[in-house]
């Protein structure tokens, strides 16, 4: 499975659009992994989570082509994660696609009414409701959600995605999981988990997460025998306000068996890695 991570930051990117804070000044100054775009991941060139703001800048960046996903899906209505006007742009004359067998996105009801489905099928779009606890079939994938600790008014979905052998648990937005996530959790031996981590070293563990959350998260699911002992676990989603520069947060955390996403990290997982 080749994980492309596209884009690793919160709501406001880092440097944050406004801001004057030290941990944004020094954002600028130092630059390359300490340049964090909206959140985005790609999977094996195909599947993609989430729509953010930043996808034109993701395109320039990684010379991507759009028309190449089949599966978009969305975690959750926020306009950091989902904006759902760029899909405008893939019916004609905005985009010619030849041979196009269309691009399914898949949401919960809140990403379902944000937007205008009768324009978007004019570009081959589909909307398919995905609810928490149940199962899908996407392309060649198996998608499970499941509610996420985030937006408690509306809601957000964590996902576990199966293709090829390989399971990948996508876990942003949210806070430390739901004790029912846990429980179901337990069916599965996760690969590589993808976690929320906006809070830097700070003591968050709901709505987002910190590190202290986080490192609570993989311990115990190493003693649940969720993950293994060569899962990849993953932090992204870092906000300016978790102060931590990519090289700080490496310090704390690479010694406590996570990477550090940047904007451009590729993971390529295989089984028996
Ligand atoms: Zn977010
Ligand atoms: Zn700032
Ligand atoms: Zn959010």
């Amino acid at each position: 499975m080749d994980i492309f991570y596209l884009g690793t930051g919160a709501s406001e990117g880092w440097p944050a659009l406004f801001c004057q804070c030290s941990a944004c000044a020094k954002a600028r100054e130092l630059g390359g992994k300490n340049l964090r775009s909206r959140t985005s991941v790609q999977i094996d060139g195909e599947y993609k989570f989430d729509v953010p703001p930043d996808t034109y800048h993701h395109v320039l960046t990684h010379g991507l082509n759009l028309s190449n996903i089949k599966h978009l899906i969305v975690t959750h209505c926020h306009g950091d994660h989902y904006y759902w006007q760029e899909l405008q742009h893939r019916s004609a004359p905005f985009a010619h696609i030849y041979d196009d067998t269309g691009l399914d996105v898949y949401g919960d009801v809140w990403v379902e009414e944000l937007a205008d489905w009768e324009r978007l099928a004019r570009g081959g779009i589909r909307f398919n409701l995905i609810e928490a606890n149940s199962s899908y079939d996407v392309g060649d994938a198996r998608l499970h959600a499941f509610q996420a600790n985030h937006f408690i008014d509306k809601g957000a979905l964590i996902y576990v995605f199966e293709k090829d052998g390989i399971s990948l648990l996508y876990g942003n937005d949210t806070g430390f999981f739901y004790e029912e996530v846990w429980d179901r959790l337990k069916d599965f031996k996760l690969d590589v988990v993808s976690l929320d981590c906006t809070h830097g070293e700070d003591d968050v563990w709901n709505n987002h997460m910190g590190i202290p959350a986080i490192l609570e998260t993989r311990s115990r699911m190493l003693k649940e025998g969720i993950a293994h002992d060569e899962t990849i676990f993953v932090a992204t989603h870092f906000s300016h306000n978790g102060r931590l520069l990519h090289h700080e947060l490496e310090e704390v955390l690479n010694p406590q068996g996570f990477v550090v996403a940047y904007d451009g990290m590729r993971l390529a997982v295989s089984k028996g890695k």
